[in-house]
């Protein structure tokens, strides 16, 4: 069992906070590995935990099968031509809006344009749901860890608001 997510530890609660944590791309992707394997890498493919080779920062290369895993494959981050730290940035807009935020707030708030602020929430509300459906199956992802991120880190902005 996961431990439980701590605030100011695995996710930001205020916005100095957010801003110091995810200044560019490489944060984003630390950040986004640790998420993934809070107890150090294992390969998806062998299952092996070991200290894996790094091909790019986002491209890990496990040291027993050689099988190359991506940080994001398997979440919505994966294949996007959004930056990590824009797509970050409109989670943190989307834990204080109880009801959910507009397209049209997104745009404004980080600069894209309404089509890509669209997707994005899609994406996200995907994950939401794929990750309740997951639930009931047994099975457990990185977007459902993400979700469970996501979640946690919106209980906490919202109760401060
Ligand atoms: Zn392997």
């Amino acid at each position: 069992m996961l431990k439980e997510l701590e605030s100011g530890v695995d996710y930001p609660q205020l916005y100095r906070e957010f801003v110091e944590w995810f200044p560019d791309n490489k944060a984003c992707l630390d950040y986004l590995e640790k998420l993934r394997w809070p107890n150090g890498f294992t390969c998806p493919v062998c299952n092996v935990s070991a200290q894996p080779w790094r091909q790019t920062r986002s491209r890990l290369v496990c040291s027993s099968c050689h099988h190359q895993a991506s940080i994001t494959s398997g979440t919505i981050f994966d294949k996007t031509h959004v930056p990590l730290t824009t797509w970050l940035e409109v989670a943190w807009h989307m834990t204080t809006a109880k009801n959910g935020v507009s397209a049209k707030t997104v745009q404004r708030a980080v600069g894209t344009s309404y089509r890509t602020a669209w997707k994005m929430l899609h994406q996200y509300r995907i994950a939401m749901v794929r990750s309740e459906r997951k639930k009931l199956s047994g099975t457990v992802e990185i977007d459902e860890t993400l979700v469970r991120w996501y979640r946690a880190w919106q209980k906490t902005r919202t109760r401060n608001k």
